[in-house]
């Protein structure tokens, strides 16, 4: 991809999962990485990992005082952002009628909240410097509805809109777009799902299987680089065909 190398790049939720495979990506492309997790036992094992890491911020998103505290630190490792990946997030699997406020709370504060914490944060830096690129991660759960995932959906609707809302203001300075991946196999899909519930979905998926870390990556990486220079505002799906037919597509007619 044009234009990474030696950018710096914040992966919030980078310790494990999607956000890992990103950072991994960012640095084959030649950028610096820091990366922000709550997860401090994550956190020293990916440095383990990852030794050319910048650098590792032990942060909860949904926290403003945390937030504040690491990009103090993020500034030291790096003066200054060019790209953010606000990927941090968690999932909620219960039917609506049984959600409480604090398990309806938590999901908002983390999904949506912090991201915007973290998000207005990286603007301000980026709008001093010369500019940048955020990408927000939403999920097909914010363009569809999906029974039992009702503070998820809701969360990542709003990531949507935040996203648009973000890209009108920022523009010309910082890019701003959203990710929405289907089912990707990481431990948020293995800690909600049974084997058989995961052969399910792929048998709804019309490409037959999960989604990959990598192959996310490969889309953050596409969309902060120079090549994707006159993309901002936008949604952009990577579920292997999931939601291209929406119900009509599970209609019997298909095995015609
Ligand atoms: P994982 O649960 O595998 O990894 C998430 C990482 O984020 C963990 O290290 C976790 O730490 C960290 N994290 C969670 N909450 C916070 C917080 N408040 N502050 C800082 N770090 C936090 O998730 P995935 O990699 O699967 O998902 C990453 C993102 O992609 C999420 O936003 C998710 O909603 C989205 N997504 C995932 C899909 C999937 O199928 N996997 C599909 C669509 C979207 P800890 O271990 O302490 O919880």
């Amino acid at each position: 991809m044009r234009g990474l190398k030696d950018k710096r790049v914040l992966i919030t939720g980078g310790a494990r999962g999607i956000g890992e495979a990103i950072a991994a990506r960012f640095l084959e492309e030649g950028s610096c990485v820091v990366i922000l997790d709550k997860d401090e036992a994550g956190c020293r094992d990916i440095k383990q990992k990852i030794p050319a890491l910048t650098g590792t911020l032990v942060a909860d998103v949904s926290n403003p005082i945390e937030v504040e505290q690491a990009f103090i630190e993020m500034d030291q490792m790096m003066n200054g952002l060019d790209i953010l990946i606000n990927n941090a997030g968690i999932s909620m699997r219960k039917p609506f009628l049984e959600i409480d406020p604090k398990e309806w709370s938590e999901v908002i504060q983390v999904n949506l909240n912090g991201l915007f914490f973290i998000a207005q944060k990286a603007a301000r830096i980026m709008l001093i410097g010369e500019g940048g690129v955020i990408l927000n991660m939403g999920s097909t759960n914010g363009l569809m509805g999906y029974p039992f995932y009702a503070a998820y959906n809701a969360s990542k609707a709003g990531v949507i809109e935040l996203t648009r809302s973000m890209a009108l203001e920022l523009a010309p300075s910082v890019r701003v777009n959203v990710i929405c991946p289907g089912y990707i196999l990481t431990q948020m899909q293995k800690a909600e799902y049974t084997s058989e519930m995961l052969r399910d979905c792929e048998k709804r998926v019309p490409l037959g299987r999960l989604g990959k870390p990598e192959e996310v990556a490969a889309l953050f990486v596409f969309l902060a680089s120079d090549d994707a220079e006159f993309i901002t505002g936008q949604y952009f799906v990577i579920d292997g065909g999931e939601i291209a037919g929406g119900l009509a597509s599970q209609s019997p007619t298909k095995k015609l």
